[in-house]
C-alpha cells in the first residue's frame, strides 16, 4: 500500500482522483484490511495546512481528537474528550470519527454549532452540511462555525445492552436584534436527532418549543436539555 501525504490541496486531488483512499488514524481500518486486503494507495491529510486549523472557530479534518481543547467550543471539548480511550483520542482524527465511526461522538457537538463542512472532490472543494459529510463521507478538510454564545455536552455511561449511550449537546446562539437561537442534538442509539428555537431577550419560556420536539422525546433527553439549556441561559445573563 503506497500512503500519500499531499502538502497541497490540489496534491490531494491529484491522489483522490488516482483513488486513493483516506486514511485518519486507522483506528478503524487497520483492521478491516488486515483481514480484507490493503488498498493499493490511502491518503493521510496530516501534512495539509488546510486539514490541521484548531481554532474558536474552525477544526480541520486531520486534527487527532487528543488535540481539541479549550481553544474551541466546550461542546466540542467536551465531546472529543468522551471519546474511547487516551490511546484512541491521540490516533483517531476529526475526519475519521465524523465520516468513518459509526458512534460519531462528535456530530451532535458540531450540529449544535451549525458546522459547515469544507470537501474535497475529485471536481474540486466545496462547502456542504453535516448531513452530506455522514451520508456521503466525501473527503473531509475541515469544518467552521459561528462561535456560541455558550455550550454543553454531556455523554452518559455505556450501557450493558451495548446500545450507544445517550449524548445531549445543546449551544446558544445570539441573532441580530439580540434573539437567542438554542440548538439542541440527542443521540439516541445510531441516530442523532437535532431541534432549533429561537426567542426574544424577554421570551417566558423558552424551552416550550424544544419540549415537542422528537429529540426532546429520547428516553433521559428532555431532563439532560432541561439542565442544560437552563444553565446556558444563566450563562449568557451573567455575561
Ligand atoms: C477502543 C475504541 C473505542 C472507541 N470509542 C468511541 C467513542 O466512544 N465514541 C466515538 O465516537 N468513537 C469511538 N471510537 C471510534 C473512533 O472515534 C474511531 O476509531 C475514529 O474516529 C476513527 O478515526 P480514524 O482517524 O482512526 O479513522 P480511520 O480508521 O483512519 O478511518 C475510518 C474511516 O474514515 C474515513 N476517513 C478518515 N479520514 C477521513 C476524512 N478526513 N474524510 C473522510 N473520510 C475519512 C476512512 O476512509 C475510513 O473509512 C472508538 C474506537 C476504538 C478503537
Amino acid at each position: 500500500m503506497l500512503v500519500r501525504l499531499p502538502k497541497t490541496v490540489s496534491e490531494a486531488r491529484e491522489y483522490l482522483t488516482e483513488g486513493a483512499v483516506p486514511i485518519g488514524g486507522a483506528t478503524l481500518v487497520w483492521a478491516t484490511w488486515q483481514s480484507d486486503g490493503f488498498p493499493e494507495q490511502a491518503m493521510s491529510l496530516r501534512e495539509l495546512p488546510q486539514a490541521n486549523v484548531i481554532g474558536p472557530e474552525e477544526l480541520g479534518g486531520a486534527v487527532v481528537l487528543s488535540r481539541i481543547d479549550d481553544r474551541m467550543p466546550y461542546v466540542l471539548h467536551a465531546a472529543a474528550k468522551a471519546v474511547g480511550t487516551g490511546a484512541v483520542r491521540r490516533a483517531a482524527t476529526v475526519g475519521g470519527n465524523l465520516a468513518g465511526s459509526a458512534l460519531r461522538c462528535l456530530l451532535p457537538a458540531a450540529l449544535v454549532l451549525e458546522a459547515r463542512a469544507t470537501v474535497l472532490a475529485p471536481h474540486g472543494v466545496y462547502e456542504t452540511d453535516l448531513a452530506e459529510v455522514t451520508a456521503k463521507r466525501p473527503l473531509l478538510l475541515s469544518l467552521r462555525w459561528r462561535a456560541p454564545v455558550a455550550s454543553a455536552y454531556r455523554k452518559l455511561q455505556g450501557e450493558a445492552s451495548g446500545e450507544p449511550p445517550l449524548v445531549v449537546a445543546t449551544a446558544l446562539h445570539t441573532d441580530t436584534g439580540g434573539r437567542h437561537r438554542l440548538r439542541a442534538a440527542v443521540r439516541h442509539g445510531y441516530d442523532v436527532l437535532t431541534a432549533t428555537t429561537t426567542f426574544g431577550p424577554d421570551a417566558a419560556h423558552p424551552l416550550d418549543e424544544l419540549r415537542e420536539t422528537s429529540a426532546a422525546d429520547a428516553p433521559g433527553a428532555w431532563d439532560l436539555i432541561t439542565e442544560q439549556v437552563t444553565a446556558l441561559l444563566a450563562s449568557a445573563r451573567d455575561d
